[in-house]
């Protein structure tokens, strides 16, 4: 009669979960083999784990099946002996391995740190070695005479250096944790877990060998989590897209790894989807991502969006990156082949230093998706082309946010009459506060704010406040003629432009006389008719105008002459001119002749000495304004010439 013992039951699960282990493993590789998915670092070391689990289940099934020859058969001892050995230096990369994965998977590239990653290298290696030489050495176990296993102090150092990858492993998931989609989280943790219970079996039931399978149905987990990388390919090119982009740069961004990135957008697609239809679109979309293929490494190139493309580049030079977009743009002069047809692409590209220039995702992706290049001027944006780009965004930031939490401030700088010494208004110049950049100057934000369509608000809030200004100061006592505002042409050309103004300051009950608005000129002679019954209506209600920065357009004298203004304020520039040369002084008063004749009146800007008044005073303007006077000042500020002209 044969009788199961539940030592040969155990025996023979022990022997059966080595199989199913081995086979899990093959097969998964199998699969990887077939899916030809092996571009990365990550992916290879997915496929080394895969290959040591294997071959430790191929070592434990060999031991199993020759286990109960063993007493009889010196080559069963043999065979047993060289499979343990085997089993021992595969399992001691199992740990490491599983280390070096999981931070690939958190973003971390050794590669690009250099240095960084050698302490981890030694360890796995010294711990490979002691395992290696043991035949000799017997540090780490030998066979006693009694031929039972026994351990020695080299396995406590293997297993010392084991859990303290595995600590470093949790660290690294714990520490990137938010870099992480929810997939891979999940993906990691049942492995983990699906492992962590594999071994802890194994320790209280040490006869119980079901590590091996829980580490094969662990992996296979994780290769249908993480490693099936569907959702992040891109369906058309076949490049990773912008899911996989966001994900990877958010890893690389927190384990500050130094990288750069060359972005490639195509910029005529017009023409194709045009005349070609959008087959075509998807056409040039692949030839242009064939091309970046063959020069350079599929697995770092992705597509984040429609004609744009980002190429990740570890442990390249700024010069060596510039070359590589270089040859990139240079291709561009080439026509490409889209089925039956040549066509011409024109392309933009920029290169990024990061984390040094992007330092956040949201820049990043800011910059990759809203970068433009002049026609006809670079096609390469580099270096201090991006921080440009970033400080417009800040701006843009900083305009909105400023609008809604009031960081606007109207500055005032007084004007003069021709004398020095009456006041005859101010001009009202706008300032933004911000918390970062500090005080923000118009030069810089109103084109910004054009731009993002936000002037109309800025230049509202600025209006507003000189009539709150009037009100409050009494300003229609005569203490002065006007105050100056500026008004964007783009707005003065807008339906209902004219209502919305005189409905503010009708609202205020300000006179309308003592608001001087200032327009710059506009060169195309459409605006100018537009701009004309826009300034003819409000001339109508009351309202000054004056020319801004008479001399640095074209000034075209006939439209000038046309328009129903009050004055003309001469650029600073032509007066600094008029005191520099001869010429300059001969331009400065032929403009005044050709305005007086105009009869209109003359305010000279950029008034910095008292040599300047003295050269404008006996050429007949009528009015000063610089810093000769005063800076822009804020309100308070301003209140004290007001004063100062009231008392005297
Ligand atoms: P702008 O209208 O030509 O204003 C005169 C600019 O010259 C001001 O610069 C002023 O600070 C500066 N300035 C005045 N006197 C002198 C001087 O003696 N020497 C020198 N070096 N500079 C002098 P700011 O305030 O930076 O304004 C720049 C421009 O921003 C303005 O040029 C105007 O075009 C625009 N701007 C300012 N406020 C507003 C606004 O509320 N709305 C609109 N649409 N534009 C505005
Ligand atoms: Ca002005
Ligand atoms: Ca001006």
């Amino acid at each position: 009669m044969f009788e199961i013992s539940s030592e040969s039951t155990v025996y023979s699960l022990t022997f059966t979960l080595a199989v199913a282990a081995t086979v899990v493993c093959l097969a998964n590789l199998l699969f990887i083999a077939v899916q030809g998915r092996m571009g990365k670092a990550q992916n290879k070391l997915f496929v080394l784990l895969l290959w040591i689990v294997a071959i430790n289940g191929i070592c434990n099934t060999i031991t199993g099946y020759v286990t109960p020859y063993m007493a009889d058969s010196p080559l069963a001892l043999r065979v047993s002996d060289i499979a343990r050995y085997l089993y021992f230096i595969f399992h001691t990369a199992l740990a490491p391995s599983f280390f070096f994965y999981v931070s690939h998977v958190c973003g971390v590239v050794f590669r690009a740190q250099r240095g960084k990653g050698i302490s981890y290298y030694l360890i796995a290696i010294a711990t490979e070695i002691l395992v290696l030489v043991n035949p000799f050495t017997r540090w780490v176990y030998y066979i006693n005479e009694e031929r039972n296993f026994v351990r020695n102090w080299g396995e406590i150092l293997i297993y010392v250096a084991a859990a303290y990858f595995l600590t470093i492993s949790f660290w690294k998931l714990a520490t990137s944790w938010s870099a992480l989609t929810p997939k891979r989280r999940s993906g990691l943790i049942m492995f983990t877990t699906i492992t962590m219970v594999g071994i802890l079996t194994q320790l209280c039931f040490p006869a119980l060998k079901v590590e091996l399978f829980a580490e094969a149905i662990g992996l296979t987990g994780v290769m249908m989590i993480i490693e099936n990388e569907d959702d992040r390919i891109d369906g058309e090119t076949g490049l990773y897209n912008r899911q996989a982009f966001i994900m990877d740069l958010g890893g690389y961004l927190l384990n500050k790894i130094r990288l750069h990135a060359i972005s490639l957008r195509i910029d005529t697609p017009e023409i194709i989807s045009r005349s070609r239809g959008a087959a075509n679109r998807e056409l040039v979309e692949k030839r242009v991502a064939a091309y970046l293929e063959s020069v350079y490494v599929k697995h770092h190139i992705y597509k984040i969006g429609r004609r744009t493309y980002v190429l990740i580049l570890f442990n390249k030079s700024d010069e060596e990156t510039l070359s590589l977009a270089e040859t990139i743009c240079r291709r561009f002069d080439k026509p490409w082949q889209l089925a039956d047809t040549l066509v011409l692409l024109s392309c933009s590209l920029l290169v990024a230093d990061i984390p040094k220039q992007l330092d956040s995702l949201n820049d990043a992706l800011y910059m990759f998706d809203s970068f433009r290049t002049d026609k006809d001027k670079k096609k390469i944006l580099s270096g201090s082309d991006l921080d440009n780009i970033l400080r417009g965004s800040a701006i843009e930031k900083s305009i909105s946010n400023g609008l809604a939490e009031g960081k606007f401030e109207v500055y005032y700088q007084p004007t003069y009459s021709i004398d020095g010494k009456t006041l005859h208004g101010a001009e009202a110049l706008v300032r933004l506060h911000d918390d970062e950049m500090g005080l923000l100057y118009p030069d810089e934000f109103i084109p910004v704010a054009e731009n993002i369509g936000l002037i109309d608000a800025i230049d509202d809030f600025v209006l507003m406040d000189v009539c709150k200004l009037i009100n409050e100061q009494n300003l229609n006592d005569g203490t002065i003629d006007c105050i100056n505002v500026n008004l964007s042409v783009i707005q003065l050309m807008k339906p209902g432009f004219v209502e919305h103004i005189n409905g503010i300051v009708e609202m205020s009950g300000v006179d309308k006389k003592l608001i001087n608005f200032e327009v710059t000129e506009s060169i195309s002679a459409d605006s100018y008719e537009i701009m004309n019954s826009a300034i003819n209506a409000l001339k109508k209600e009351g309202f000054l105008f004056s020319m801004d920065d008479y001399g640095t357009g074209y000034s075209n004298m006939r439209a000038l002459a046309s328009m129903n203004l009050d004055c003309i304020k001469i650029d600073k520039s032509i007066l600094w001119e008029a005191e520099k040369s001869d010429l300059g002084l001969i331009i400065l008063e032929n403009s005044i002749r050709m305005i007086h004749q105009m009869k209109l009146d003359i305010l000279v800007e950029g008034v910095e000495t008292y040599d300047q008044i003295k050269l404008l005073q006996p050429l007949g303007i009528n009015y000063l304004q610089g810093f000769y006077f005063s800076k822009p000042v804020p309100k308070d500020k301003f209140l004290e010439f007001i004063n100062t002209a009231r008392n005297s």
